[in-house]
């Protein structure tokens, strides 16, 4: 008998992002800018009421996103980040050890760890050639096992997007019993107007869950706190696995300022989504293998030769995040540290 459980040895903790004294950090799609002014005032205040427990329900913010959104209060649901509501949602839904979870892969790094956490099993689709959610595929995987599938969009770490077309599809064929989670962590950086997007499908479906963070383009990645537009149902299901007080009350303040001042903080979406253009065009150029991204990243479908790229950087003074045998992600930055990146691209020999 041991004291921990013993398949936690076979699940992979998660990787972050290295952090590296006097290296440009490109491995977590954060952005390089601070959270801006009006919402670092809204920290220091809400910092000050520190010795209190924040707000249980997260009625304000919650009360906020729904506003913004222009749907029901009742179907927000606030966690700590959208990795959390990742968890959530396996929580609610997977209670047998032979319940399935389904997701493409490769997709974001969390989906298989909050998945075996749980003690839910398995299943994954491969992505296309293109680097694509293959959707019909994944309607073709589901069993009367299928609690929840994860479809992320623009997919981490790939930077390709699902069509309405597809979801449409993909949803019809599901039907209504099974939870699809359309993870949107990106959804801020989406200019392609063929993306879908699950705000416009959740009316229609009411097992669709849209995740969204202020992780990524509202700059609060260390506040931790994300949130899921879903059915009323789903959205209390979620409520009641939330680990009590896990937003703290300086992440609800500061998420409800961040959108406060959404413009301000949208407007430096834009120049990302020019410099990706440019960062992806210069590494075609270079002989690079990059799909079109609509997220605040590109992948280098390096293959064996992912951690060799990612040491380069290194020697560099850069941070890339190298998934071994398959590809490298990197974070779309201000136009001089992309520019430092493509000249060390330029200058790894393949
Ligand atoms: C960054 C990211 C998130 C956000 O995680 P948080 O827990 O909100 O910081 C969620 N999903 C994907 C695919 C991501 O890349």
């Amino acid at each position: 008998m041991t004291l921990i459980r013993p398949d936690l040895d076979a699940i992979p903790a998660y990787v972050p992002g290295r952090t590296i004294p006097g290296a440009i950090k490109l491995a977590s799609n954060e952005v390089p800018l601070p959270p801006t002014a009006p919402v670092l005032a809204a920290i220091a205040e809400a910092a000050a009421g520190g010795n209190r427990y924040p707000d249980a329900g997260v009625g304000a913010l919650s009360a906020r996103i729904a506003a913004s959104l222009g749907v029901d209060q009742s179907r927000v649901a606030v966690g700590c980040g959208s990795v959390s509501i990742c968890q959530q949602l396996v929580q609610a839904t997977c209670l047998d050890p032979a319940d399935e979870v389904l997701y493409a892969w490769r997709s974001f790094e969390a989906y298989p760890i909050v998945a075996k956490v749980a003690g839910a099993t398995v299943r994954t689709v491969p992505l296309t050639e293109d680097f694509r959610h293959d959707l019909d595929a994944m309607a073709a995987a589901i069993t009367p096992r299928t609690r929840l599938v994860m479809v992320c969009s623009p997919n981490n770490p790939t930077g390709t997007v699902v069509t309405p077309a597809e979801l449409g599809r993909f949803l019809d064929t599901v039907g209504p019993r099974v939870i699809v989670a359309l993870d949107e962590a990106y959804h801020e950086y989406v200019t392609d107007p063929e993306a879908a997007d699950g705000m416009s499908l959740i009316d229609a479906h009411p097992n669709l869950v849209v995740l969204r963070t202020f992780s990524k383009a509202y700059r609060l990645a260390a506040l931790r706190v994300g949130y899921a537009v879903a059915s009323p149902e789903v959205a209390a299901a979620l409520r009641k696995v939330c680990v009590t007080f896990s937003v703290s009350g300086v992440a609800q303040a500061a998420a409800i300022a961040a959108l406060d001042d959404a413009e301000n903080l949208l407007a430096a979406c834009a120049e990302t989504a020019t410099e990706r253009v440019r960062v992806r065009d210069a590494l075609l150029e270079a002989g690079y293998t990059v799909p079109p991204t609509q997220a605040n990243f590109v992948w280098l479908a390096l293959g064996e030769r992912a951690l060799a790229f990612a040491e380069h950087c290194l020697d560099h003074k850069l941070v890339v995040r190298p998934f071994a045998g398959d590809g490298v992600r990197v974070t779309v930055s201000s136009p001089e540290e992309n520019d430092l990146f493509l000249a060390a691209a330029r200058s790894f020999d393949r």
